[in-house]
């Protein structure tokens, strides 16, 4: 079949969501191995707000995770960057993410991508019933978090290669000295070090 004739069938747009402080390689591997297995046509990648599960440390300012994620996801022409959460006042929820990305893509059937760790969280969430009818969700492995579904017929588990990488390490990696090559693409290490950021200082972070 060509393309005028091939039946439609709905956009699939992933939705990954994270503080991405700094974006690394297990955020993207997740994101390429989701799009594969369930046919995405494109993953948007949403920076949170201020993170409330995170209150107590500070976070690295949105623009500069914004900016460093477009970076990482640039070369990607499956991959784009939504502002939605940090131009949202407040902290991020992932309710107001999925109504927000559903109203501004109305044709598109939405998959939540979220690790292990962050899958936990979401089932002791409040408003866990109308996220079900949002989005379909789908949980990764992550080393050292144990993959649970906890029953629920519409999330999807997906076995994805192990990358033992965390924000957290990488920031104290950068702090210590120690390199985040490799860690997180090339253009994020130029970013960090452009704009010093994780530095013991802490200028950068709010
Ligand atoms: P931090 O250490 O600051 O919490 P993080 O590495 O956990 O950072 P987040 O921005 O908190 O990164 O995570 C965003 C999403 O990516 C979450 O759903 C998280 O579970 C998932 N994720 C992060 N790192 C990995 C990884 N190495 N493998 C699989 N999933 C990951
Ligand atoms: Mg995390």
């Amino acid at each position: 079949l060509s393309d005028a004739e091939a039946p439609a069938r709905p956009f699939r747009l992933g939705v990954m969501g994270g503080t991405f402080d700094p974006i690394h390689h297990g955020h993207l591997v997740a994101a390429s191995e989701v799009a594969a297995e369930y046919g995405l046509d494109e993953v948007v990648f949403v920076p949170t707000g201020e993170p409330w599960q995170k209150a107590g440390r500070g976070v690295t300012d949105s623009e500069h995770r914004y900016l460093m994620t477009v970076v990482a996801t640039a070369s990607n022409p499956h991959f784009t960057v939504s502002r939605v959460d940090i131009d949202r006042p407040g902290p991020t929820y992932t309710i107001d993410t999925l109504r927000d990305l559903r109203r501004l893509r109305p044709n598109a059937e939405l998959f939540f991508i979220t690790g292990a760790d962050a899958m936990a969280q979401i089932m002791s969430w409040k408003d866990i019933e109308e996220l079900w009818t949002l989005a379909h969700f789908v949980g990764v492995t992550r080393p050292g978090h144990e993959l649970s579904n906890s029953g629920r017929s519409n999330v999807s588990l997906l076995e994805v290669p192990a990358m033992a990488i965390s924000s957290t390490d990488c920031r104290n990696r950068v702090q210590r000295r120690k390199p985040v090559w490799y860690l997180v693409p090339d253009g994020v290490v130029q970013y960090i070090a452009k704009y010093k950021l994780y530095n013991d200082d802490g200028g950068e972070r709010a």
